[in-house]
């Protein structure tokens, strides 16, 4: 019997969530999966410990999720971090809260969240199929309707049919892109990709030379500017030098950013700076190397910066080795501190789209209803996930938009399949 209510193609975070809530509502579902395992992505996030969802206010959420963020708001009335932390914890999976309201389960295992939403499939007998990719979704073009799916096994037919094949960062993880061309097929438009969460390239001197590989800044602040100087988006956080740019959370936060102005304007590079010390004012560190004028500049830096970045921007801004600060005339000690509060870096680019962690761009958002997930183009057909217009920072933005657009397309998945 190949007849289903509902299926959903991929078994990764916001399919496994989509199946679920088609079948505890009643619909008879198929899953069907390209990899051998399920929710091989989902079991890489944060850290392998994955970050479940991150309790927040709702405002604070869609801040958090700078590609189309405010999409979601209909869909989180219906479906939010707490009910995320109710869907897990009733079902006997404990979640604990980090720094920046990111939860994860107490287990520190991103296998129990999987082994979770595995299990309740099982519970509500859902049929999961592994080791078999959809190659085509099969459309009634002349009535405008879904009518099922071409495996490389098998063809599958029902009312509805929920795509939650993700995006294309990480393809190892079976997310190609394949959503993209049945979107096409039905329809849609797609919105042009760039990486996201992603480290960014620079032929900055100190990383051509390598002479900062590997030296790593806590809590800076990074800010991105446009070509008037207006800040565009600024992070504070931890941020590394690498043999081919700048990593970190600061900068894979940034990083989406750069890519959509480095598109939109043309530009060849973007200018960065770098708060190196953002919680003290250049009054106070004046005042603090004014106290210990007898010291050399380099043992007074010391306080503040790795060695290795601490020499670079003496060298910079002319300050001579081994001199004591009171020898160090006021113009080179003002070049100094303003270099130290607003340490510049160049930027030209970020490394592709696979690199990433989340993909930028997707399924246009004007042609999905946002209250159902249902395409506005062909009837029965939803979606879920990063296959959509749709990219939030790392820390649980992402997977949460997951769950919820996967809970919310299989809800009404279910409902409109049963009903018709
Ligand atoms: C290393 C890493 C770390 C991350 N950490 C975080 C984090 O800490 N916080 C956060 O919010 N986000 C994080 N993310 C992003 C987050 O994991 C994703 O946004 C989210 O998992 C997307 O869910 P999805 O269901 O849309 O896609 P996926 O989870 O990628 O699932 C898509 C599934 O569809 C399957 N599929 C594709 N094509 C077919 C086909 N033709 N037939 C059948 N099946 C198919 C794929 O094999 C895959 O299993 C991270 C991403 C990565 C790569």
């Amino acid at each position: 019997m190949n007849h289903y209510d509902v299926i959903v193609i991929g078994g990764g975070t916001s399919g496994m969530m989509a199946a679920i809530h088609a079948g505890l509502n009643g619909a008879k579902v198929l899953l069907l999966e390209k990899n051998t395992k399920l929710g091989r992505k989902l079991i890489l996030t944060g850290g392998g410990r994955c970050n479940v969802t991150n309790r927040s206010t709702r405002e604070d959420l869609i801040e958090h999720i700078p590609g189309n963020g405010k999409f979601l708001y209909s869909v989180l009335d219906q479906f939010d971090p707490q009910d995320i932390v109710d869907f897990f914890q009733s079902r006997g999976v404990l979640l604990k809260e980090e720094d920046h309201g990111r939860m994860f389960p107490i287990t520190d295992s991103a296998r129990t969240i999987r082994d979770c939403l595995i299990h309740e499939m099982q519970h509500y007998s859902i049929k999961m199929i592994t080791g078999e990719p959809v190659e085509e979704i099969l459309y009634d073009e002349i009535e405008g309707h879904v009518k099922g799916v071409r495996t490389s096994k098998a063809s599958y037919t029902a009312k509805a049919v929920i795509i939650a094949s993700g995006g294309k960062a990480y393809p190892r993880t079976g997310s190609t892109g394949d959503g993209y061309l049945w979107a096409r097929q039905a329809g849609h438009t797609l919105t042009d990709f760039y990486a996201t969460e992603v480290p960014l390239l620079s032929n900055d001197p100190f990383i051509k030379d390598k002479s900062l590989q590997g030296v790593s800044l806590r809590d800076v602040n990074v800010k991105v500017f446009d070509e008037q100087g207006k800040t565009i988006v600024a992070h504070q956080m931890d941020m590394i030098f690498t043999h081919f740019g700048y990593s970190g959370p600061a900068i894979l936060r940034c990083s989406g950013h750069v890519n959509l102005y480095l598109k939109e304007s043309q530009q060849k590079r973007v200018h960065l700076a770098v708060d190196l010390v953002p919680h003290s004012s250049i009054e106070d560190l004046k005042a603090n190397a004014e106290d210990q004028r007898e010291k050399q500049v380099d043992n007074i830096l010391r306080q503040w910066l790795p060695d290795k970045l601490s020499h670079l921007i003496q060298t910079q801004v002319g300050v001579k080795p081994k001199f004591a600060y009171k020898q160090v005339n006021h113009s080179i000690q003002e070049a100094l501190w303003h270099r130290i509060k607003h340490f510049p870096l160049t930027v030209y680019g970020s490394q592709p789209i696979e690199k990433g962690f989340v993909t930028g761009g997707g399924v246009n958002l004007k042609e999905i209803t946002p209250q159902t997930m249902e395409s506005k183009q062909m009837k029965g057909l939803y979606f879920c996930g990063e296959v959509i217009d749709i990219n939030g920072y790392t820390g649980g933005y992402n997977i949460t938009a997951a769950f919820a657009t996967g809970a919310v397309a299989g809800q009404h998945a279910a409902w409109a399949s049963l009903s018709s």
